[in-house]
């Protein structure tokens, strides 16, 4: 976000808890019950961070509103808390474009035009693009997503949003729609966003009209979802892209493999290191309070909490997901030792 939005920063410190090691299986159903349970309640205790504001229909969200809910490759769900409380999906749409654009012209072109690394700035920094030749860098920053965006199949605008929409549907397992207002309210303010459209195609890198294509950026961003929507659609990502709730085919393995390989590395903006160091697992972010977390062939885990820190991740999101990836050994980089039997449960 912009050098003067001071949202908290925020250290989530999981030292604490203790690290299981996965087997490959959950916990059985009670087990994880519980377990969502003491991650809500611990990071309820939280309230550093801020409502974004910059979108100014945001402001208006409740900064207690706390969610969480899971959804295994088996599509058995576990929640707690508000977890049927709508929000815009925000920046977590651009993990589903990508897997869309991805699914529809492989892993090299996209690789190409948008690029896979960290730009270690703010999500819509315009000193980004200037700094790499107009290259967006990745998906997850506003610019590489706009430009994601413009791949996505359709003669226009009309056709162009419809896929997304559709698409980002098939993920959820029900039809998504607009929320008007949150659409409005930032098509008013979306300066920043169209300079960046603009940037990146005078570079040659958006081959669509700018404006056109920020516009249906803009309102992938405002689809409207609640927490369990946003658990369906991680588990999609978990599941192969598969829909474990619905057993529809969504994506190819490889887009999604590719996707969660993104949001590794840049799914929490410039602190998506410190997100990999204390979860270790791939997950997204939005600026209206929802943050997905994902644990390959494992489960989706989603949560709402719409206070922020300074990068524009929410606070309790991260700090449950710290938790869950903990208890439920679910840390792509936690091993035990071979010799020593079982692994820890
Ligand atoms: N629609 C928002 C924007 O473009 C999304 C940003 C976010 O969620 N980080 O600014």
């Amino acid at each position: 976000m912009n050098a003067d939005d001071s949202g908290a920063r925020v250290d989530v410190d999981a030292g604490g808890i203790a690290q299981s090691v996965g087997t490959g299986l959950l916990p059985e159903g009670a087990r994880i019950d519980r377990m969502l349970a003491e991650a809500h309640a611990h990071a309820a205790r939280h309230h550093e961070g801020r409502v974004a504001d910059y979108i100014p229909v945001l402001a208006a969200a409740d900064p207690e509103a706390f969610g969480l809910c899971v959804v295994g490759v088996d599509g058995v769900r576990h929640e707690v808390g508000q977890t049927a409380t709508r929000f815009s999906i925000q920046s977590i749409s651009k993990a589903f474009v990508y897997a869309l654009v991805v699914d529809h012209l492989g892993h090299g072109r996209v690789r190409e035009v948008v690029g896979v690394n960290n730009t270690g700035l703010a999500f819509n920094s315009l000193i980004a693009i200037e700094l790499h030749d107009g290259h967006p860098r990745n998906p997850m920053v506003n610019a590489g997503a706009i430009a994601t965006t413009a791949l996505m199949p359709g003669a226009d605008p009309d056709a162009q949003w419809e896929a997304v929409r559709e698409g980002l549907s098939r993920f959820a397992g029900r039809p998504l729609a607009v929320d008007d207002e949150v659409y409005r309210s930032e098509s008013e303010t979306n300066q920043r966003n169209r300079a960046i459209g603009q940037l990146v195609h005078s570079y040659g890198r958006i081959e669509r009209r700018p404006a056109d294509v920020v516009d249906v950026y803009t309102r992938q961003c405002a689809l409207s979802v609640d927490t369990v929507d946003l658990a369906v659609m991680a588990a999609t990502l978990a599941d192969g892209g598969v829909n474990p709730v619905t057993g529809e085919r969504v994506v190819s393995a490889e887009a999604c493999r590719d996707t969660l390989a993104v949001l590794a590395t840049s799914g929490l903006y410039e602190t998506s290191g410190d997100w990999m160091f204390e979860i270790g697992l791939p997950g997204k972010s939005g600026v209206a309070g929802g943050l997905i977390t994902v644990a390959p062939g494992k489960v989706g885990m989603a949560s709402y909490a719409p206070r922020l820190d300074a990068a524009g991740n929410s606070v309790r999101g991260q700090i449950a997901a710290a938790y869950l990836s903990r208890v439920l050994g679910l840390n792509i980089f936690a091993s035990a030792p071979y010799a020593s039997g079982l692994p820890l449960r």
